[in-house]
């Protein structure tokens, strides 16, 4: 049964994946098309009436949050896609078992974290629409709604949290973590000297520290009161998608600046598609990213503040 729900899992990510791209699409034709007040730091569009409100920061923000989940989700979900090619045809067996472990581990991450993401992105779209993304008639809402239920269904977000940090993690001494671990320890080891990506590789190494001390920790308490992995473990799978997504980004900020310099050595533009990605691993690493630190301490902060309540659930 477990080979068809983890199939199904990875694809629900997918699901939201395409969900989180869809809306990212429309939202940005309609943010370059949608006239609203002028620019804060000067016109912009002098033969028009007003600005498209591209131009405005919160407006962009939005987009480039959906379109950094997008992008990072897409790199997660190829990453498992090669995992699990290695894991049924690589003809070394220790290859094989290793990226099975590592499919197994990153399977609740897709599930949930994808559509958690999903779920910000596609309310983000509709919100860059105003009140016509509240409109049945522009599509916006229905996909707000379709990515609503890839939370719910084959297991619940929260289920894939029990199942990441009670099965995955504590369950194998943090083995298959720590395998994942070896994979962004090596991009940092390459990387770490390099001054053009230390702005990827420095929050990557930070969290990566933090995180054999930040299980060991919901582990210990865990040992004590069951419940406090059940608190910890909604924020922990976050933290975790995060670590996947900034490896993820942090390689695929490493091969734009690679191409890049190669078009500069050559005399010749660089590739869009290469500075379109490095400016959203940018966005990415300068406003999603940070939430990590946010989540570890109210992880850390422990069953108590939930579960001494008798008076406030009654
Ligand atoms: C549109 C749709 C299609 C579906 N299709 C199928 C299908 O084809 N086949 C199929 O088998 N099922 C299907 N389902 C069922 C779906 O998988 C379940 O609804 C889902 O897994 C959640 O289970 P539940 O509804 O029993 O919620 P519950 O288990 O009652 O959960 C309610 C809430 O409690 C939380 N919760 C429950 N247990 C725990 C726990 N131990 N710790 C912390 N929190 C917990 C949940 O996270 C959730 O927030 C479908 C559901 C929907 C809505």
């Amino acid at each position: 049964m477990f080979v068809m729900m983890n199939a199904a899992r990875l694809g629900v990510g997918n699901q939201s994946l395409g969900l989180t791209e869809v809306a990212y699409q429309n939202a940005l034709a309609y943010a370059k098309d949608r006239l609203q007040m002028r620019s804060l730091s000067g016109v912009k569009a002098k033969d028009k009436p007003a600005d498209p409100i591209i131009v405005h920061p919160d407006v962009r923000k939005m987009l480039l949050t959906a379109k950094a989940y997008a992008e990072g989700g897409r790199a997660l979900a190829i990453f498992c896609t090669l995992l699990l090619d290695k894991e049924l045809h690589h003809p070394d067996p220790k290859v094989r078992s290793d990226s099975g472990e590592l499919v197994a581990l990153l399977t609740p991450i897709v599930k949930a974290f994808l559509s958690d993401n999903g779920h910000i992105a596609t309310n983000a779209c509709m919100q860059v629409f105003g009140g016509h993304g509240f409109i049945k008639e522009w599509g916006m809402e229905q996909f707000v709604r379709d990515n609503r239920i890839n939370m719910i269904y084959e297991g619940t977000n929260t289920i894939q949290s029990l199942d990441l940090l009670g099965r995955k993690v504590l369950g194998d001494n943090g083995a298959a973590l720590k395998k994942f671990g070896n994979l962004v320890a090596a991009l940092i080891l390459e990387e770490g000297v390099n001054e053009k990506m230390a702005e990827f590789i420095n929050p990557l190494a930070w969290l990566a520290g933090q995180m054999t001390k930040f299980t060991t920790e919901i582990g210990f308490k865990g040992f004590q009161n069951p419940d406090e992995v059940g608190a910890a473990a909604v924020d922990y799978l976050r933290v975790a998608g995060h670590m996947a997504f900034g490896y993820c980004w942090a390689r695929m900020a490493q091969v734009a600046l690679r191409e890049i310099a190669a078009a500069e050595k050559d005399v010749r533009q660089a590739d869009a598609f290469y500075l379109a990605k490095l400016q959203t691993a940018r966005f990415y690493f300068a406003r999603l990213f940070p939430e990590t630190a946010m989540l570890m301490r109210t992880a850390r902060s422990g069953a108590a503040s939930l579960m001494d309540t008798a008076a406030a659930l009654a």
